[in-house]
C-alpha cells in the first residue's frame, strides 16, 4: 500500500469494512473519528476533503489508531477525551470513562442543591473528576472536596478541573476511604456526599464486555469480596462526615437498590428516593437522616 494512493474517501471505506469484519459497532463513525483525530480536523470537515491524499506520517498514525481500536480499546481512550454533562473531560486508562448513567446522579444533586448559599460536597472516588467538576461548573456557589486513592487518576482530575475553570472551588487530595482513619482528616462536615463507587460484583465481573475488561481500571469497577463493600465504607464515613440535614447520593448497579438501602439503614440513614437512568434502570439512591433533606 503506497501512501500516495490513499485518499480520505477510500481510507474510510476500507476501514469501515475492516471494523465491520471485527464486529466493531458504528464502524463508519469509528473510522471518521479516528481519521479526524489523525488529521486534527473536525469530523464534518472530512466531507470537504474527501479527495485529499494522506502523507506517510498521517497514514502511519491512522493505522496505529485503527489497530488500537481493533483490540477493543474504547474510543475515548484512543482520542484521550470524552464529554460528560456537556463538558470536555480528558481520559486515560488510569480512570474510568465517565458514563451517561452517572449524569442522572449529577443532575439530581444540581436540582437538590440549586437553592441556598455556599455548600460543601464530598466526592468519594473521583476518578476523572467528572462528578466533582461538573457539579462545580453548574453550581457556582459550591465547594467540592474530591478524593481518590490513585495518584494517576488525581492528575487527570486536576487537569479536567483546570480545563473547566473550576480550580478555585474543587480541592483534590489522595486518600483511601476504606481506611479506618479516613474520616479523621476532615475538620468540618459536608452538606452532601456523592459517589459512584466500584460496584460490579465478582460473579458479574468476567461477563463485562471485552473493551471494559481489557482496558478500564478494575479498581474503579469491581466490588470487594463482600458484596456492597464500598457502600459499607461510604455509609460508615457518611455517618461521621455528613451534616444533620445533609444527603448522600450514590450510584448503584443492577438490582442493588434494596441491599444498598439496608446498608445505609444500618448506619442510621433512611431512604429518601430512587432515580432511574435514561434506560429506565434503577441508578441513583438518595439517603439522609431526616424525613426531608
Ligand atoms: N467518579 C468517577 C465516575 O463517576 C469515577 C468512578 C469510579 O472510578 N468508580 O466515573
Amino acid at each position: 500500500m503506497k501512501s500516495k494512493h490513499w485518499r480520505l474517501a477510500e481510507l474510510i471505506k476500507t476501514s469501515v469494512e475492516l471494523f465491520k469484519k471485527h464486529q466493531i459497532e458504528n464502524a463508519r463513525l469509528n473510522a471518521e473519528l479516528l481519521l479526524a483525530h489523525t488529521l486534527q480536523m473536525d469530523r464534518v470537515r472530512l466531507y470537504l476533503n474527501y479527495d485529499r491524499p494522506l502523507n506517510e506520517v498521517e497514514l502511519t498514525t491512522y493505522r496505529n489508531l485503527v489497530r488500537r481500536r481493533l483490540t477493543d480499546e474504547p474510543m475515548q481512550y484512543i482520542l484521550g477525551k470524552t464529554e460528560f454533562m456537556s463538558l470536555p473531560f480528558k481520559v486515560t486508562p488510569a480512570v474510568l470513562i465517565p458514563r451517561p448513567d452517572t449524569e442522572t446522579l449529577v443532575e439530581w444533586v444540581i436540582e437538590t442543591c440549586r437553592t441556598g448559599g455556599k455548600k460543601w460536597i464530598l466526592d468519594i472516588g473521583t476518578g476523572s473528576g467528572n462528578i466533582a467538576v461538573s457539579l462545580a461548573h453548574y453550581l457556582p456557589f459550591i465547594h467540592v472536596v474530591a478524593i481518590d486513592v490513585s495518584p494517576a487518576a488525581l492528575r487527570i482530575a486536576a487537569a479536567n478541573c483546570r480545563e473547566n475553570n473550576c480550580t478555585a472551588r474543587v480541592h483534590f487530595f489522595r486518600s483511601n476511604f476504606t481506611h479506618e482513619n479516613f474520616v479523621n482528616v476532615f475538620q468540618a462536615k459536608f452538606d452532601y456526599i456523592v459517589s459512584n463507587p466500584p460496584y460490579i460484583p465478582e460473579h458479574e465481573f468476567e461477563f463485562l464486555s471485552g473493551g471494559i475488561l481489557k482496558h478500564e481500571p478494575h479498581l474503579a469497577l469491581r466490588d470487594g469480596e463482600q458484596n456492597g463493600y464500598y457502600y459499607q465504607k461510604i455509609a460508615g464515613a457518611a455517618a461521621r462526615l455528613l451534616k444533620e440535614d445533609g444527603a448522600v447520593f450514590v450510584e448503584i448497579g443492577h438490582k442493588q437498590a434494596d441491599p444498598v438501602k439496608e446498608i445505609f439503614a444500618s448506619h442510621g440513614f433512611r431512604f429518601i428516593d430512587l432515580r432511574r437512568d435514561l434506560a429506565g434502570i434503577e441508578r441513583v439512591l438518595q439517603v439522609g437522616r431526616n424525613d426531608r433533606v
